[in-house]
């Protein structure tokens, strides 16, 4: 007899299953070697994979504190918190191999029962998943199994049901709609996992196209006997197997067709064993999938047993779906009945959000989709979607910026949209992608302000070859030569900056948007320009930046842009040797405009007439015959300068340095030297003041041979030289008066 082996879709194990025996083995791999390694309960259901990580040191622990130390490995089905707390509290080192589909469950559970709602569990309430679920609700959720057990409890006004992740999807859709206007406010979550969606469906349809269906699990393995029961259902004669061993040949006697499927806690190696039995047995031959069979099939449609093959499974699919189709309208249903009672309740405090609780159609590829941030790590950010389990987004779908840190982009509690990239990865999550649907979104406002011409606020993230990158939500580009008005070498200290920027380039085909900040700059320029010179008057004082420095000068930016100079001689009062003395560079200073001129663009800023004008009160300061000491600031040809406070200087004369002849100032004095003379004049309104530091020395008795006459004496400097020197002619006859009569009595 050769029969054709047919293994179901999806048969063995699950993620969850996987995931937990992975995390055994790494527990094994890295464990203290001195402490003992246990599973709280059988890992999994199959008493095979149980033994072997026995014969690997891995015993199992029927509860806390049977054990006084050592590992802990919570299995995929979870715990009640609780127990979580018990076995912290007894300081186990615990490994917690829950499956995140059961978490999504608990946690469902858990937020319906603080927010008040009786909780219905449709499972079976021996299940340890069903126990965990349970206690996240402090043990009052009602746990039924069928619609009718429903029915016969006492039902309150706002209920909340939620699934075993194993149970049959029409059953939880049965239940809800038991529900249907039994219940003024009613929430649905459909917490059953989608690999074992998969793994049913598989095995009903494929239990409808053979004569024998062989299901391998453990005996106690609850999804392993729902397998089985389906089977049932279809009328077609079910072997339920845990080891080769079983397989009895009289089973495919006259049989041209079996199939095998296997429970989530069925290992490879075991489905493998039972499957090479089977050939053993039957001479059979393995059809890899249901699905390659089907499309076989199909490509032999000449073969009238294959063709009656085809039909077989069309009928079959078709009655899968006319009852996925009444179970969405049952839910549908219920669903109405529920915003009717969310919009007859608002005094209650439902918001709309709740209805969409009530989808409980997987996340379709290609969609954008609203979720909440739950975790951030370092490869992954973890996303609420409101599905079974946490879409995840790797780190390179959050953002364009390679290496970015993802606490800089996201928060947790953070709500974003996210595009779904696959329904499923091989690890059971929702892979999702941020930066794509930022991008969709972003497109198409970009697209809008190139047309508009306006402006956008982007922070920049990196600095690139040739210019900046910014993040609006798709990558864009800023040139060197667009970043500022001016040429820019350091373009580091704009990282994290928040430049407004004008598109001055885009493809959306090539993925390419080019940013100018510098012609936002000079458009802002180009009006405060306008409105400057339209504005400012002399003797007006403005708060300005000093930009740039000079040797005449500092010019100020005095709003925009917009600069005026600030010459070296409206500085102070005192003279400055240059601007540098008196400003720097990033300075903010208060300056008064000199001047406006808007044929050349040009305004004169004075610094010095901002302050009080020492000279208004020299005279309340100083008198003729009074000693005051200074710095020389500077030696000239005609004499010495002598600071007496800020923005006052005295002139020690040549004639005044000494009794003795003085060729030159610097034989007497030094620029910098502190010296202390004697007030011979002082003119407040020529701004002037004579000093004399021979009068504080000792007179020769007689006049020294060589000294000169007045007619001898050095020529006169030249005192229009310069703004200070210039005032000096209105004070000759003051400053030097006794010297002219000296020659006119001679
Ligand atoms: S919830 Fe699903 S994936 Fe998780 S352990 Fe159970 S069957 Fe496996």
């Amino acid at each position: 007899m050769e029969v054709e082996i047919v293994l179901a879709d999806g048969a063995g194990f699950c993620f969850g299953v996987k995931r937990a025996l992975d995390l055994t083995a790494k527990t094994i791999r890295e464990a203290d070697p001195a402490k003992p390694i246990h599973t709280l309960g059988p890992l999994i259901h199959n008493p095979q994979v149980v033994a072997q990580l026995k014969a690997q040191g891995v015993e199992v622990m029927e509860r806390p504190g049977d054990q006084s130390s050592g590992v802990v490995i919570v299995r995929s089905h979870g715990v009640a918190p609780k127990v979580m707390d018990e076995l912290i509290g007894l300081n186990y080192d615990v490994v917690d191999a829950t499956c995140p589909f059961v978490h999504r469950a608990m946690r469902w559970a858990k937020q319906l029962h603080d927010e008040g709602y009786q909780v219905i569990i449709v499972g079976d309430r021996d299940h340890p998943e069903v126990q965990a679920i349970l206690g996240y609700t402090d043990e009052t959720a009602h746990v039924v199994s069928t619609p009718q057990e429903i029915q016969k409890l006492p039902i309150a006004s706002r209920v909340g049901i939620i699934a075993q992740t194993t149970q049959s999807v029409s059953n939880f859709k049965a239940c809800v709609k038991v529900l249907d206007g039994m219940v003024e406010d009613l929430r649905a979550f459909d917490t059953i996992c989608t690999a074992t969606e998969q793994r049913q469906t598989s095995a009903w349809e494929l239990a409808a196209q053979v004569d024998v269906m062989v299901v391998i699990g453990g005996r106690n393995s609850a999804n392993t006997k729902r397998l089985a029961d389906l089977c049932k259902e279809q009328g077609t004669a079910t072997y339920h197997i845990e080891t080769p061993e079983e397989l009895q040949s009289q089973w495919f006697a006259g049989v041209k067709r079996t199939g095998v499927t296997a429970g989530a806690s069925t290992p490879d190696w075991l489905i493998e064993g039972v499957l090479t039995r089977m050939s053993e047995i039957t001479e059979g031959k393995v059809a890899e999938t249901m699905e390659e069979k089907i499309q076989a099939t199909e490509e032999q449609e000449t073969a009238v047993e294959e063709v009656e093959e085809v039909e077989e499974v069309e009928e079959v699919v078709e009655a899968v779906e006319e009852a996925v189709e009444e179970a969405e309208e049952a839910v549908e249903e219920a669903g109405e009945v529920t915003e009717e009672a969310l919009e007859e309740a608002p005094e209650e405090g439902i918001s709309e959000d709740h209805m969409s609780e009530y989808d409980v159609k997987l996340p379709t590829a290609g969609a954008v989709i609203k979720g909440k941030v739950v975790q951030i790590s370092n490869d992954e950010v973890l996303v609420d979607i409101d599905y079974k389990s946490e879409g995840r987004i790797p780190l390179n779908e959050l953002s364009f910026i390679s290496n970015a840190n993802p606490e800089d982009i996201v928060s947790v509690g953070d709500e974003i949209v996210v595009k779904v990239l696959k329904v499923e990865d091989s690890e059971g999550n929702v892979l999702l992608s941020k930066k794509r649907a930022d991008a969709d979104q972003s497109w198409e406002k970009l697209e809008n302000l190139f047309e508009t011409g306006g402006t956008l606020t982007a922070k920049v993230m990196q600095v690139v070859k040739g210019g900046l990158l910014v993040n609006v939500g798709v990558r864009g580009f800023i040139p060197a030569s667009h970043v500022s008005r001016g040429f820019e070498d350091n373009l580091q200290k704009y990282i994290g900056q928040e430049l407004e920027l004008k598109i001055i380039e885009l493809d959306r085909t090539k993925n390419n948007v080019v940013f100018s900040h510098k012609e936002v700059l000079e458009e802002q320029y180009a009006a405060a320009k306008v409105e400057a010179f339209a504005n400012l008057e002399e003797g007006q004082k403005v708060t300005g930046v000093v930009r740039r420095l000079t040797d005449f000068g500092a010019f100020v930016d005095i709003g925009d842009g917009v600069e005026g100079l600030l010459h070296v001689s409206e500085m102070a009062y005192s003279r400055v040797n240059h601007p540098s003395d008196v400003v720097a560079e990033g300075d903010e200073i208060t300056v008064m405009i000199l001047g406006v001129n808007q044929e050349r663009e040009r305004i004169s800023l004075g610094l010095k007439q901002t302050i009080a004008d020492p000279w208004s009160t020299v005279t309340e300061r100083y008198e003729v015959g009074q000693k005051v000491t200074g710095e020389v600031t500077r030696v000239v040809d005609f004499g010495a300068f002598v600071k007496l406070e800020d923005g006052i200087e005295g002139l020690v004369h040549i004639s005044e340095l000494s009794h003795k002849h003085v060729a030159k100032a610097e034989e007497v004095v030094q620029s910098g030297q502190e010296v202390e003379t004697k007030i011979i004049s002082v003119d407040a309104q020529a701004r002037r003041i004579g000093l004399s530091i021979k009068e504080l020395e000792p007179k020769p008795a007689t006049p020294p041979a060589s000294a000169p006459s007045a007619r001898n004496r050095q020529p006169q400097p030249n005192l229009t030289e310069g703004t200070d020197n210039a005032e000096l002619t209105t004070n000759l006859g003051a400053m030097f008066g006794e010297l002219f009569k000296d020659a006119k009595d001679e």
